[in-house]
């Protein structure tokens, strides 16, 4: 028998199977308990992460013959279930709407629809791609979608919710899947990694995940990739090859170095990346992820909308725990601001340097937010004072800058900063 790749070895069989997508999973499932399944459904989301496989398992549900009626868990040895899974039951139908996007597909489509199950409870007709319709096909497909026979239920997939016609929309119940969680997917692979015999780390993991980006069948296919190319031992330093990402650690450190304003170590490690191959642009945009995670867990703390695993939570409270709230913003900001200009960069690591210059200098000078917090703090902890000068309104930039300065409470806040006030941005 030959070898099966991982991505369809692992296939979820069961709606409790399929990772990431709880929103969709559970509401199906709810609807085939209530038998209040609908008869046009429409899967949005980028691809690799699950539309195809969430569809199968819909039909398996819905034909199972271990059952009498609809299932949660489809049985996945009847032969329905079987063929359903291989793709070639006679009555779940796989249509690739890119190429069978014209008008005379839908027309014979609609001829199908009238005709009764051979086997199973229902005809499913699952058109993939279905944004690659024509208007001409999209026009043609509405009155059969609109009074469907009962026997027969529609499932739409795309990448391109926004391409669907609303008339079409308006008639199905909208699903949007989305990109998963790099912690659940280093979760599912260290549980596969564990049946495959693999021996893999968990930054290792992570790294597929990272690289995946979202998508559960790209990180099983790498991780494919990475076992055929090396073993069953693989290495985080493996991956990071194949990705040509940083590690996780080392993008840990590059944050540090930018919170504390080490511009050497910063600039060293960048010129380390570069030499060493790596993706600048990708550092950028998982740099800009980490920041991002910083905020949530300043502002939030540890939430499920924090993604990230186990190490990197840690680091990620020691660095919250440290620095300031506003300078994390601002490092975020400019982040997010240099990722869309390196996209169109040639000479990308001095941008990249300039870039972490900047966001290493936002992060060491004090705000204006950050004064005046710190001020109202010493104001209210002092006994009211009579004879405190207030400061007056601003009549010029430079005369209210001098009676700033001259303000005692001030002077004291320009103690606690170490004279970093003078890099007050007005
Ligand atoms: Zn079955």
């Amino acid at each position: 028998m030959g070898y099966e790749v991982l991505a369809r070895k692992w296939r979820p069989a069961q709606f409790d199977d399929v990772v990431g997508q709880a929103h969709v999973t559970q509401t199906l499932k709810n609807a085939i308990e209530a038998n209040r399944v609908a008869h046009a459904y429409l899967f949005v989301g980028p691809r690799g992460i699950g539309k195809t496989t969430l569809t199968r398992i819909f039909a398996k549900a819905l034909n199972c013959q271990k059952y009498d009626a609809p299932t949660t868990t489809p049985c996945g040895e009847c032969n329905l279930c079987r063929e359903i899974a291989a793709g070639n039951s006679f009555d779940v139908l796989e249509i690739d709407g890119a190429s069978n996007n014209g008008v005379d597909q839908v027309r014979d489509l609609r001829e199908q629809v009238q005709f009764s199950p051979a086997s199973g409870r229902f005809r499913i007709f699952i058109i993939d791609e279905v944004h690659m319709l024509t208007a001409q096909a999209f026009n043609a497909l509405l009155k059969t979608l609109e009074e469907p026979p009962p026997h027969v239920k529609f499932v739409f997939a795309t990448t391109e919710g926004d391409k669907i016609l609303p008339t079409i929309i308006s008639r199905c119940q909208r699903f949007d899947l989305r990109r998963i969680n790099t912690a659940l997917i280093v979760e599912r692979l260290r549980y596969i990694c564990d049946q495959e015999k693999v021996n893999i780390t968990d930054d290792a993991l992570l790294a597929i995940a990272r690289g995946a980006d979202g998508g559960m069948r790209d990180a099983l296919s790498a991780l494919d990739q990475l076992i055929s190319f090396k073993g069953d031992t693989l290495t985080e330093d493996d991956v990071l090859a194949v990705f040509g990402l940083v590690s996780r650690e080392a993008l840990e450190a590059l944050a540090g170095h930018i919170l504390c304003g080490e511009m050497g170590d910063m600039l060293r490690q960048v010129a380390n990346f570069d030499s060493a191959g790596k993706d600048l642009r990708r550092l950028v945009a998982e740099l800009l992820d980490h920041f991002r995670n910083l905020l949530v867990y300043q502002h939030v703390g540890e939430t499920e909308s924090l993604d990230a695993t186990a190490e990197q939570l840690q680091t990620l409270a020691a660095q919250a725990a440290a620095a300031d709230s506003s300078r994390v913003l601002r490092v975020a900001e400019l982040l997010a601001e240099s990722e869309g200009r390196l996209r169109h960069a040639l000479n990308v690591r001095t941008l990249l340097e300039t870039a972490l210059i900047r966001c290493a200098r936002a992060s060491t000078t004090a705000t204006v937010d950050e004064v005046i917090r710190r001020l109202n703090a010493i104001r209210t902890a002092e006994p009211p004072a009579a004879t405190a000068p207030a400061v007056a309104p601003p009549t010029s930039s430079g005369m209210r800058r001098q009676q700033y300065f001259d303000d005692p409470v001030v002077k004291r806040t320009m103690e606690i900063f170490d004279g970093d006030v003078a890099g007050i941005e007005e």
